[in-house]
């Protein structure tokens, strides 16, 4: 659990993510979790478990699936801050991730099994979500997915009475903060209104679509 990656990634004068510290001995009760949408050179959702410290983070290309036949791809990315969970805004082009960052769940999160850290070496980690989204119980579990070199996880919704055929990202796309859109949140902060806006969802022309099907 370490920062170093995610700081030599960074240029603090030029982006407003937070710099961060560790803090290996926060005694909070609670573990914090957090699923921000991040619409940089790809659309994705980072999400973010804290341990130890830090936020252990996944990229997920699609976003969460409340659907338990669904697995989502989730590539493991640097630790980041604990302050991170708290960023909204716009990181500047040019840098690192740059694009419109919105924080589209938080909340707490709590273990299913005995041992994280076991859990995480093994690539076996079930948990539970409590935040304004995502509830109930869901596994990262990794993988092998065509022979790739690179470790690949999934996320994985388990079966329970939380569990949804519901497209959570299209049906709840905003911040959970500032209750705005990516465009919203990008044009508050000097970004890329059209890059953002193509990670919120046609609403009005989806909808009908969906429900026929
Ligand atoms: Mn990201």
């Amino acid at each position: 659990m370490s920062l170093t990656k995610y700081q030599d990634k960074r240029d603090f004068k030029r982006t407003p993510e937070p710099k961060g510290a560790a803090h290996p001995k926060n005694s909070a009760k609670e573990l914090s979790f957090v699923v921000q949408k991040h619409q940089a050179s790809h659309l994705h959702y980072d999400f973010r478990l804290e341990w130890k410290g830090v936020l252990l983070s996944w990229a997920v290309p699609k976003g969460p699936s409340l659907d338990p036949s669904v697995k989502r791809l989730a590539m493991p990315v640097e630790d980041h801050p604990l302050e991170y969970g708290g960023f909204e805004g716009v990181i500047p082009e040019g840098q690192y991730g740059g694009g419109t960052v919105m924080v589209w769940d938080r909340g707490v999160w709590s273990p299913e099994v005995p041992d994280v850290d076991e859990a995480l070496r093994t690539g076996q980690l079930k948990f539970s979500l409590y935040g304004a989204k995502l509830r109930g119980s869901w596994a990262l579990v990794r993988t092998a997915i065509g022979g790739s070199p690179r470790t690949k996880w999934l996320l994985v919704k388990h079966r329970d009475g939380y569990a949804s055929t519901e497209d959570i990202t299209v049906e709840k796309p905003r911040s959970v903060v500032s209750k705005q859109l990516l465009a919203d949140i990008a044009k508050a902060n000097g970004g890329d209104t059209v890059k953002a806006a193509k990670g919120d969802p046609l609403a009005k022309a989806r909808t009908p679509l969906r429900r026929r099907a």
